[in-house]
């Protein structure tokens, strides 16, 4: 299998991150942080290769955090590939990346609600145009979900940026709660548009959505397996064992979590 979203912080963000979730939300997170067992974990459970992100919070630590998970991808080894970050806030945020993609990021990670700006903010634009000119993609945790449901029309939003940066390839994560469905209409005409299944699948899941076997199917060559391992109230395997609880076939579940990857990243084939 093929996970393109999973999370890996320096240790310092791995404890602010878990300090957070235990001071403001029900969410019990109790998997290991440390890398080579959240890798080792992955391994275990059947996934050859995942990417994983961090993201920049504030200003002025982007550049430090891709530092950080290009030197910890080389330490994991085969299989293992880091998403970039970038803020807007910084001076060249299309430089920080390059720099990021040259060090072996395979990608960028943009989380509009922790990050505080959104895909489509003008100071992207050169960061956005790097990814579409090397072929790759951004995951994008759009809008405020799980805490508000109001993503300020981010289908409409994602379309923009697809539509300005032709070669770039969008996976938006959470399988676009709760926008899922015309993201779903969207996939027919937009090939460079995926969907993740990060949280949405999962039974016990907080954000998980409700959706139909035919709604999954008419997507399903642009869905992708996300998690959000270890950063999940839940067992690893929570999403699959919801999607397959759909009851779609073999091929459609083998489509999702490994064949779309290899049509979304180079990384990946
Ligand atoms: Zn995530």
């Amino acid at each position: 299998m093929i996970d393109v979203h999973t999370h890996l912080h320096p240790p310092r963000l791995t404890a602010a991150i878990r300090r957070w979730f235990a001071e403001h939300s029900s969410w019990v997170l109790r998997h290991p942080t440390e890398p080579r067992e959240v890798a080792r974990l992955l391994r275990e459970a059947g996934v050859t290769r995942f990417a994983f992100c961090s993201y920049a919070h504030k200003p002025g630590i982007a550049r430090e955090l891709n530092g950080w998970l290009t030197a910890t991808a080389r330490d994991l080894g085969d299989g293992a590939f880091p998403l970039a970050t970038v803020h807007a806030d910084d001076p060249d945020p299309a430089g920080d990346l390059r720099d990021a993609l040259r060090a072996g990021c395979i990608g960028l990670k943009v989380h509009e609600d922790v990050q505080r700006f959104g895909l489509d903010d003008p100071r992207l634009d050169g960061a956005l145009g790097a990814l579409a000119a090397h072929g790759v993609f951004v995951l994008a945790h759009v809008g405020h979900i799980p805490w508000s449901d109001d993503t300020n029309d981010g289908p409409g939003r994602m379309t923009r940026v697809l539509e300005r940066h032709p070669g770039l390839r969008i996976v938006v994560a959470h399988f676009g709660a709760p926008d899922h469905l015309r993201y779903l209409d969207l996939t027919a005409r937009e090939p460079r548009l995926f969907l993740d299944t990060t949280m949405a699948f999962a039974p016990e899941s907080p954000m998980r959505i409700e959706i139909a076997r035919a709604d999954v199917e008419r997507g399903a060559r642009q869905i992708v397996l996300g998690t959000d391992w270890p950063n999940i109230p839940y067992a690893y395997d929570g999403d699959l064992r919801g999607l397959r609880a759909l009851g779609l076939d073999d091929a459609t579940v083998r489509a999702i979590t490994n064949e779309n990857a290899r049509r979304l990243s180079p990384a990946f084939a």
